[in-house]
């Protein structure tokens, strides 16, 4: 895969910060060494500083100490060369081979435990042989030799153990940028027993340090005293530390079971929710800190005790030293066993992290023994014993030069200052974790779980509840989505149900038109039908008329062509020219009724036009002069009035509404009289039918403009008229309304917009 030339600089700028680890590892390793000089080579200078002197050593032994720290490191920077490779890897965006992640993760694993035994084996060598040289060659006797050698070892592991702890704590967090896919409870499981030894093996060297260094200053103990002091503790804390190492193993137990389960052997189907096995686990790691903190301050108090009671036979004190002594180890068993608890609870506290995110641990079984304010009572009281007893030791010792009393009572303050330091710290991150993923749900992101702050206390119950709300919005969030979506779907497919419908209403419609269509067809040609019996009867007369007139017509032409002087030929020219002139009214009347005839019948146009009301009204009245014969026609119709529409509807408007008149007057033997008015009313033209018949009654009127309504006699009348007026006139935008009495006669109001009006629709239900 080719990578863009803008992305791999980015990435490497981005690497540069996020994958370094070799300058915090260099600053750290610097750190170490001035604390190893402080615990290493001070407390064994200050048992040979005479013989070394003496002796003439003194650029032999910092010749080694230099060859010491050069060999550590050259060892140290072979051992992180893979990691360093992986680094480089990241930096040019190239992803690691298989045999880079394995020779990676060999080296974060091994490198901390190898330096840590590499610096121990040095410094144990360095000062096993000073102590043989100076003895052999007789500048030291040899049980304050023996001490030395047993102090350097005790101390160089302890130095050993603070190195390998803190270069694992380094190395882990490397790792989490190098190998992100690697699985941390695996990593933890693999050093997890290593770093508590580590870590009680470092804190018991440095108290060890801190109390020989506060002895010299409580007692006036000579410097083979102590010498002999320091070096019995040694083999006192023997036995044990063995007991206490075995505790560990025989505590550590349950956590075990629980990575043979989860973690060497892994299920193939990811960690079960509900498991005993981690419930019993972090129990076990919840409580393991203060039970190995005790365990080792016992174990210490009984080393301390052994070693007052032989010290006093062997060197010969007195009871006060002896009480002094007791008195100051006792004190600095106290701090020890508060920094172990610390520092145990924070080797622990990934796991019981873990442990809260992985499974869902029953809140009411996995309780914190000990409640927080008795942690936090405990914690500041033996902080606040541990000074106000150095305090009553410092009043009670001998006097002592002023720099070492200050000297002393800044180290006592250093170590109390570090405790409440640890002590608030301890208290103060969870609370501010869950202040950070307070913010992150009230923000809305659900996604990322609420890590347990630790141990099932206050504030750790308090990390399980949010855990328990944060699932519970999640799941909710989650259902109201998944509901929306079936909303969704369901909306989608009535819509698709509904437009559907809509399809095949509008096929109703449009088939319900046609059916309409067909209807009004039908009802033309009826209606027709019945205008031609009185449209032949009407040609009939003029026809009938020229017939009659054509043969006295050709005799007077006769008596023209024959005697054209004679008085009858004067006489028959002056009828011809009467007889000519009935001929052509009878034409004409003929040519006006076809005429009408034509127009009627005719289909419409596409487009509405303008067309003149009157002319429509006389086509209409030629048409009906037969069915209008005992009807006297009133009509009051402005020639000049137009509107715009389709002319063949505008002709059956009124050829509906005519008959209908002609035949409600019709009905009536004296006949009666139909008045047709259109008069121009501002923007529209109002047009009226009215008769003077019998008018409609007040019951039937609502129902007038219904289709197939009528109350006519089968054959007189379909009960379309009305209904296809009123569809014309709605198409036209305008309307209509009816006014009738009874026996006084029926109006019919229309009224359309003159002139250019809304495009009325191109059908023509006439045709
Ligand atoms: P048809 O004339 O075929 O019956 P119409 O729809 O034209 O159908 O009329 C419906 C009914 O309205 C008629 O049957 C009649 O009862 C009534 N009607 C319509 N015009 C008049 C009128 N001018 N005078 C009395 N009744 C009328």
């Amino acid at each position: 895969m080719t990578t863009s030339p803008v992305e791999v600089p980015r990435q490497a700028v981005a690497g540069d910060r996020r994958f370094g680890f070799v300058g915090r590892l260099v600053s750290t390793e610097l750190a170490l060494t001035v604390a190893e000089i402080v615990l290493v080579v001070a407390p064994t200078l200050a048992l040979a500083a005479q013989s070394l002197r003496a002796s003439g050593e003194s650029f032999r032994v910092v010749a080694m100490l230099a060859a010491l720290m050069v060999v550590g490191w050259v060892r140290a920077a072979d051992l992180l060369r893979p990691m360093i490779a992986a680094r480089d890897a990241k930096r040019a965006g190239r992803a690691l081979t298989e045999a880079e992640i394995v020779a990676t993760d060999r080296a974060i694993r091994r490198a901390p435990v190898e330096v840590a035994a590499t610096r121990w084996l040095l410094w144990s060598a360095t000062v096993v042989y000073l102590a043989v040289r100076l003895a052999t060659r007789g500048f030291l006797a040899w049980p304050s030799a023996v001490g030395m050698a047993c102090v350097g070892i005790l101390h160089a592991g302890g130095a050993a153990a603070a190195r390998g702890a803190l270069w694992e704590r380094r190395l882990d967090r490397a790792r989490r940028l190098v190998l992100p896919n690697f699985d941390a409870l695996r990593a933890f499981a693999t050093g997890y027993r290593r770093r508590l030894c580590q870590g009680a093996w470092a804190l018991l060297a440095l108290t060890h340090a801190t109390n020989a260094a506060l002895i010299a200053v409580f007692t006036e103990l000579s410097s083979a005293q102590s010498g002999t002091l320091l070096a019995l503790t040694v083999p006192a804390l023997v036995l044990p530390m063995s007991v206490w190492y075995r505790s560990l193993r025989l505590r550590t137990r349950p956590i075990e079971r629980y990575f043979d389960v989860a973690v060497r052997r892994p299920p193939s189907r990811g960690p079960a929710r509900e498991d005993p096995d981690a419930v019993a686990a972090f129990r076990e790691a919840q409580g393991l800190p203060y039970r190995l903190a005790g365990y080792q301050v016992l174990a210490c108090a009984f080393a301390v005790v052994a070693v007052v009671v032989v010290g006093r036979r062997v060197c010969g004190f007195d009871a006060a030293t002896a009480g002094r002594l007791l008195g100051s180890s006792g004190l600095m068993l106290l701090a020890m066993g508060l920094y172990e608890t610390l520092l145990l609870r924070d080797v622990l506290r990934p796991l019981l992290g873990q442990l809260g995110a992985r499974h869902r641990l029953p809140v009411g079984e996995i309780r914190a023994p000990i409640t927080l304010r008795a942690k936090l009572v405990f914690f500041l009281g033996s902080v606040t014993v541990f000074t106000s007893g150095l305090v009553l030791l410092f009043a009670l010792s001998p006097s002592q030069p002023h720099s070492t009393l200050l000297a002393s009572i800044a180290m006592a303050m250093a170590l109390a200052l570090g405790l409440v330091h640890l002590i608030v710290r301890d208290m103060v991150t969870p609370v501010v974790a869950l202040e950070e993923r307070a913010d992150e749900m009230a923000r809305g992101e659900l996604a990322r779980p609420v890590p347990p702050s630790g141990e099932a206390d206050e504030i750790g119950r308090l990390s399980f509840a949010f855990e328990e709300m944060r699932r519970a919005l999640r799941d909710k969030l989650r259902s109201t989505e998944s509901l929306n979506i079936d909303l969704e779907r369901e909306v989608r497919r009535r819509t698709e149900v509904l437009e559907q419908r809509n399809l095949e209403l509008h096929d109703a419609l449009e088939k319900l038109r046609r059916a309409q269509d067909d209807l009004v067809r039908s009802e033309k040609l009826a209606s027709m039908g019945r205008l031609v019996a009185g449209i032949a009867h009407e040609i009939n007369n003029p026809v009938n008329a020229v017939i009659n007139t054509l043969g006295p017509l050709e005799e007077a032409l006769q008596i023209l062509v024959t005697s054209p002087s004679s008085e009858a030929a004067v006489r028959a020219a002056k009828d011809a020219g009467e007889m000519l002139r009935v001929v052509q009214r009878g034409a004409a009347r003929s040519k006006a009724i076809v005429q009408a005839l034509h127009n009627y019948s005719r289909g419409d146009e596409q487009r509405p036009r303008e067309l003149g009301l009157a002319r429509s009204v006389d086509d209409t009245l030629d048409l009906l002069r037969h069915h209008l014969r005992n009807v006297q026609v009133e009509k009051q119709i402005d020639p000049s009035l137009r509107i715009t529409g389709f002319p063949g509807q505008i002709d059956q408007v009124f050829m509906n509404l005519i008959t209908n008149a002609a035949q409600a007057v019709g009905e009536r033997e004296r006949g009666g009289t139909i008045r047709l008015a259109a008069t121009a009313r501002g923007e529209d033209v109002e047009i009226t039918v009215s008769d003077d018949g019998p008018g409609i009654a007040p019951e039937v009127i609502p129902r007038i403009f219904d289709p197939f309504f009528t109350t006519k006699d089968v054959g007189a009348g379909s009960g379309l008229g009305l209904s296809i007026v009123h569809g014309i006139v709605d198409r036209h935008g305008g309307r209509i309304e009816v006014e009738s009495r009874m026996g006084e006669g029926t109006t019919f109001r229309i009224t359309l917009p003159a002139g250019a009006q809304k495009s009325p629709s191109a059908e023509d239900p006439s045709t």
